[in-house]
């Protein structure tokens, strides 16, 4: 007899063995990589307790109207607004592409649902809630109980103390997996004179809606997806859109072609008290709202190792392979560090290779190796020049990750359709992000994927 181990479809069995050891696990959130983490270590047999500060599943993908008291961030006493979504929000990545690989993302013909190919985000949340009911993880979930606290202790096990309404909780786990997310603390453009500039701030983190900016000039720091969306969204009721991208060629400087109110400027050379905002390219602009579309900062608030995991100019480390810090592994491991990839793809192969180390049934190198291996890749990024904050990015080099990783844990690489499909939409939305989610040329990759789901799920 075999157990599936990842989509039936793709005919990939382990003999059934009982897991050889069975350890207690604490995972922190129960968005995208909590769950999926959750359910791949059950699956490994081991005990798993998820710890959600809000009261619903779903991380990221739980839109709330609400915003920040402090819209960019800086009180360390604001209220958490979790999500960072806009009303608007429809997803980068075709379904076919973003769901998991043991549970695909497909529509659904039920009332209430989006079957758009790139859907809005009340269809992703569905999508998640799905997952955790076909898996029945929402009886692993404390909902409403927020770790304040997980440190490691000298025989080596972590203490976890939580709080939630009815008081205050210390529990003592084997491992754990920190899944908590990192689109919520905003990162700041730094900008002389920011500081005495008396127009408003705000970060995308904070962006839900455009009428806040109706009659406004509006500067976005930054051009990534999010800015470009936005961007666009709020020129139909602002007065001005200006846009400073680091990454813009001097020919597009300038208007932007089929908008009237939409403009392209090098980066902000600084700011100044009369509201002034002055660029790089020598263009001067009296702005009433500056908002920061600069990204996250990775934020771990809870967690004490002892100074063995820093955190500098947004570098998680040591970790070994994104996940592990070499001298605690495998005893805590984070999920969903990668950033620019198909995250639940990624999620899900990192879960199950936690899962299967934790189990002893995958074995990790020493120490000493792993450390050597992080020092190689530290050295590597210097040597090519690559600043410290993108030592997460994997981008291009995502699917060979993703493929280790699951020839680590004696599964099959990553289906060919999908990785094209992910290359096609990458750059159909940098040369056509007006309508590249509604008019695409891969049907040929759509009918391979369908073939294969309907095999999934028959
Ligand atoms: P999250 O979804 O952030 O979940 C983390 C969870 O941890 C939360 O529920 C939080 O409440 C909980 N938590 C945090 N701290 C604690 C604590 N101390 N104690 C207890 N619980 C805690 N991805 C795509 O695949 N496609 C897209 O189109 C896409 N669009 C995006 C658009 C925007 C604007 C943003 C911000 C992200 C987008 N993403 C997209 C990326 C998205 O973030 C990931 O897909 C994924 O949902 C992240 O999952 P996660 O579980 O790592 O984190």
């Amino acid at each position: 007899m075999t157990i599936p181990f990842t989509s039936p479809t793709l005919q990939f069995h382990l003999p059934q063995v009982p897991p050889i050891i069975s350890k207690k696990v604490a995972v922190i959130g129960a968005g995208a990589a909590g769950l999926v983490a959750a359910h791949e270590l059950r699956l490994e047999g081991h005990k798993v307790a998820v710890f959600e500060r809000e009261i619903h599943l779903g991380g990221t993908w739980v839109y709330r109207p609400d915003i920040e008291s402090d819209p960019i961030g800086l009180d360390p006493n604001r209220n958490i607004v979790h999500t960072s979504l806009y009303d608007s929000l429809r997803t980068n990545l075709p379904r076919e592409v973003m769901g998991f690989r043991s549970y695909p993302f497909v529509a659904k013909k039920r009332a209430n649902r989006d079957p758009r190919r790139f859907p809005g985000h009340r269809e992703v949340l569905d999508y998640l809630k799905d997952f955790a009911n076909e898996f029945e993880l929402n009886e692993l979930v404390r909902f409403g109980t927020e770790v304040w606290h997980a440190g490691m202790m000298e025989n080596g096990k972590w203490e976890v103390r939580s709080k939630r309404k009815e008081g205050h909780f210390t529990e003592i786990y084997d491992a754990v997996v920190v899944c908590n997310g990192h689109f919520t603390e905003p990162r700041l453009a730094e900008i002389p004179g920011i500081e005495r500039w008396p127009g408003k701030q705000t970060h995308s983190h904070s962006y839900r809606v455009p009428e806040p900016f109706r009659d406004q000039i509006v500067i976005l720091i930054g051009n990534a997806a999010s800015a470009h969306d936005i961007s666009r969204e709020i020129s139909e009721v602002a007065k001005e859109v200006h846009i400073a991208s680091r990454s813009a060629q001097a020919v597009d400087l300038g208007k932007l072609v089929g908008y009237n109110n939409i403009w392209l400027h090098s980066v902000v050379h600084s700011v100044h008290e009369d509201f002034s905002v002055a660029f790089q390219d020598g263009d001067v602009v009296h702005a009433d709202i500056i908002m920061h579309c600069t990204g996250y900062k990775y934020h771990f608030p809870f967690l004490e190792t002892n100074g063995i995991v820093t955190l500098e100019d947004n570098r998680l480390g040591p970790l070994y392979k994104h996940i592990f810090p070499p001298t605690l592994a495998p005893w805590l491991a984070f999920v969903g560090i990668p950033s620019k990839v198909a995250p639940f793809l990624t999620f899900e192969f990192q879960s199950k290779w936690i899962a299967g180390i934790l189990s002893d049934r995958i074995s990790l190198p020493s120490a000493e190796e792993m450390m050597a291996g992080v020092k190689a890749f530290y050295s590597s990024m210097e040597a090519s020049g690559i600043p410290k904050r993108y030592t997460h990015i994997l981008e291009h080099n995502q699917f060979e990750y993703d493929d280790w990783l699951a020839a680590e844990c004696g599964g099959p690489p990553i289906e060919e359709w999908r990785k094209q499909m992910y290359f096609i939409t990458s750059k159909r939305r940098m040369n056509q992000p007006e309508t590249y989610r509604d008019q695409w040329e891969d049907e040929h990759l759509i009918l391979q994927a369908q073939e294969e789901f309907s095999r999934h799920f028959s």
